[in-house]
C-alpha cells in the first residue's frame, strides 16, 4: 500500500514539477514556469514591451527567491551561456522549444496561490502577477554554509563592517552621500562634451556643502580611452577605477581563471599608468566593477583580494524594493548572511569592502541597476527633462529617508543617447545644493572613507571634507 502511494506521488511529481526545497516559480519568457536552484530564465514581457524586449531581464532562482536582474540597455540575456551578450548572440529558449529538464514543466494555477497560468504576454496583469510573485519569494532567506554572522562586538570601522548595519552616528547628523559614477572607456566625445564642463571646468558651479567641486568616479577599460582625459579627470580630485582592460572578465567558476582574471583586473592599473605616465595616479585605483556587473565568483575577489584593492561595486541588491531597506557598503569579512544577487563569495574576505547596487526604481516600477537600464518616462533614451527630473527626485527620496549612499550609476554614453538625463542632472544637482546643507556627491571611495571614521556634516564642512 505504502509502495503504491509512493509511485503515486513520484507520478504526480513528474507531472507537474518538483516541488522541492529551493525551486521557485517565476514569470519567464515562456510563461509561469518552476525553475530549480540556480536555474535562470529570460524574464516576462512588462507592459508596453514588445519581441525585441524579450531578454531585458532574466530571473534567478537562488534557494527559493527568485531575483530579477536587468541585462544592459543594449543586451539581451542568454540562456545557453547564461550571460547578458549582443541580441544576435543571445536566445531565452532551446532550439525546436524543447524543454531543458522538467523543471520547465508549466506549473498548474491550482497548485500555487502566487502563480499564474498566463503566458508571457505584455498585460498589465502579467506584470502585477510577477511583482507580487517577486515580493512574496523574496522574504526567505539565502543559506549558506559558511560560518557567521557578522560579530558586531568584533567587527567595527575602520577596518570591519557588517552587513546590514548603518554608521554609529544619529539620522540627523548624517551626510546623504549620492555616489556619482561612469563605467567604460572615457572618449573625447564624452569627455568634450559632458565630462569637462559637469566636472573638470565646473560650469554649471555644482559644490559639495564644503565649498569644493562636487566628484564622481570613472570606472574604465582599456580599449578607447584617452588617458589624456584620465589624467586632467585624476588631477581634478575624481575617482579613476578598474572595469578591467578588456571589458570582459572569464567565467571564474575555476581556480584556472585566476591568472587571467588578474591579468584583466589588476592589469587596468598599468594600462593606466602607461597612458597617463603618472604612477600617482595608478597607485590610487583601489575600486572595481565587473562588466556587464557580472561577477564571477570567488576567484574575482581571490583577485581584488590579492591585487590590494579597496573594494568591489558590482554586487546588485535587488531586494529593496521588496521591502528591505536599501544597504550600506560592507566589508567582506563575514560571509554575506543572505546574497541579494547570485553569486556572491562564499567565503571571507577580510578588509575588502563591498559597495552593493542598491538599484533604483523605474517609471515601470522595476528596480533597475545603472540609470541607463532603467525605465524613465516611456522610454529612457527619449524622456523629457521633466521625466528625468522626476525620476531623479523620486529616488533620491527613497534614499534620503534612510540616510543610505544613493547611487547614481551610470556611462557617459548615458548623455550622447539622452542629452535631456544631462541636462535635468545638472539643474536637479544645482537644486540640491540651494536646499540641502547636508547632500554630498561624492564617490564609492569617499563614502568608505567616510564610514572608516563618520562624522556629522556639520563636521565634514568645518573641516572641509573631501577637498583633497
Ligand atoms: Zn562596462
Amino acid at each position: 500500500m505504502i509502495q503504491k502511494q509512493m509511485i503515486l506521488l513520484v507520478a504526480v511529481l513528474l507531472h507537474y514539477g518538483t516541488e522541492v526545497a529551493g525551486d521557485c516559480v517565476a514569470d519567464t519568457s515562456e510563461g509561469t514556469r518552476t525553475l530549480q536552484n540556480e536555474e535562470t530564465a529570460c524574464h516576462s514581457l512588462a507592459a508596453g514591451e514588445t519581441e525585441g524586449d524579450t531578454g531585458r531581464r532574466y530571473v534567478t532562482c537562488s534557494n527559493g527567491i527568485v531575483y530579477i536582474q536587468p541585462c544592459g540597455s543594449s543586451l539581451r540575456y542568454d540562456i545557453v551561456s547564461k550571460t547578458c551578450t549582443w541580441p544576435e548572440a543571445a536566445t531565452c529558449s532551446l532550439a525546436g522549444g524543447a524543454t531543458t529538464s522538467d523543471t520547465t514543466q508549466k506549473v498548474p494555477a491550482s497548485s500555487q496561490s502566487t502563480a499564474t497560468n498566463t503566458p508571457a504576454t505584455s498585460s498589465n496583469a502579467t506584470r502585477k502577477s510577477s511583482t507580487q510573485l517577486y515580493t512574496t519569494l523574496t522574504t526567505r532567506e539565502y543559506s549558506t554554509e559558511q560560518p557567521g554572522p557578522c560579530n558586531l562586538d568584533t567587527c567595527k570601522p575602520p577596518d570591519c563592517f557588517c552587513f546590514g548595519e548603518r554608521p554609529s552616528i544619529p539620522l540627523a547628523d548624517t551626510p546623504m552621500f549620492i555616489m556619482l559614477t561612469f563605467d567604460d572607456a572615457v572618449t573625447s566625445t564624452v569627455y568634450n562634451g559632458y565630462f569637462k564642463s559637469l566636472l573638470v571646468d565646473n560650469k554649471f558651479q555644482l559644490w559639495n556643502p564644503s565649498g569644493c567641486p562636487i566628484r564622481a568616479a570613472f570606472y574604465i577599460n582599456h580599449e578607447y580611452t584617452d588617458y589624456n582625459y584620465v589624467k586632467a579627470l585624476a588631477s581634478n580630485g575624481h575617482e579613476i577605477a578598474s572595469h578591467t582592460v578588456s571589458h570582459r572578465l572569464p567565467p571564474g567558476d575555476s581556480s584556472a581563471d585566476y591568472p587571467q582574471t588578474v591579468a584583466e583586473i589588476d592589469g587596468m592599473r598599468e594600462k593606466v599608468f602607461q597612458g597617463t605616465g603618472d604612477k600617482a595616479i595608478s597607485d590610487l585605483m583601489s575600486g572595481f566593477r565587473a562588466p556587464y556587473l557580472l561577477v564571477t565568483h570567488n576567484v574575482m575577489f581571490d583577485a581584488l583580494r590579492d591585487s590590494r584593492f579597496l573594494y568591489d561595486t558590482s554586487i546588485t541588491n535587488v531586494e529593496i524594493y521588496s521591502g528591505r531597506p536599501p544597504l550600506y557598503p560592507f566589508t567582506l569579512d563575514y560571509v554575506m548572511p543572505r546574497c541579494p544577487n547570485v553569486p556572491c563569495p562564499t567565503k571571507p574576505y577580510p578588509g575588502l569592502w563591498e559597495v552593493p547596487i542598491n538599484g533604483l526604481m523605474g517609471s515601470n516600477n522595476y528596480s533597475c541597476s545603472m540609470i541607463d537600464t532603467c525605465s524613465v518616462g516611456s522610454n529612457v533614451f527619449t524622456a523629457n527633462e521633466e521625466e528625468w527630473t522626476s525620476f531623479y527626485e523620486t529616488n533620491f527620496n527613497y534614499f534620503y529617508g534612510p540616510k543610505v549612499p544613493m547611487q547614481l550609476f551610470t556611462h557617459g554614453s548615458m548623455f550622447i543617447r539622452s542629452p535631456p538625463s544631462f541636462d535635468a542632472l545638472v539643474k536637479w544637482f544645482q537644486h540640491l545644493q540651494a536646499t540641502h546643507k547636508d547632500v554630498w556627491i561624492v564617490t564609492p571611495k569617499m563614502v568608505i572613507e567616510w564610514m572608516k571614521k563618520p562624522i556629522s556634516y556639520s563636521e565634514m564642512i568645518a573641516q572641509k571634507w573631501g577637498c583633497n
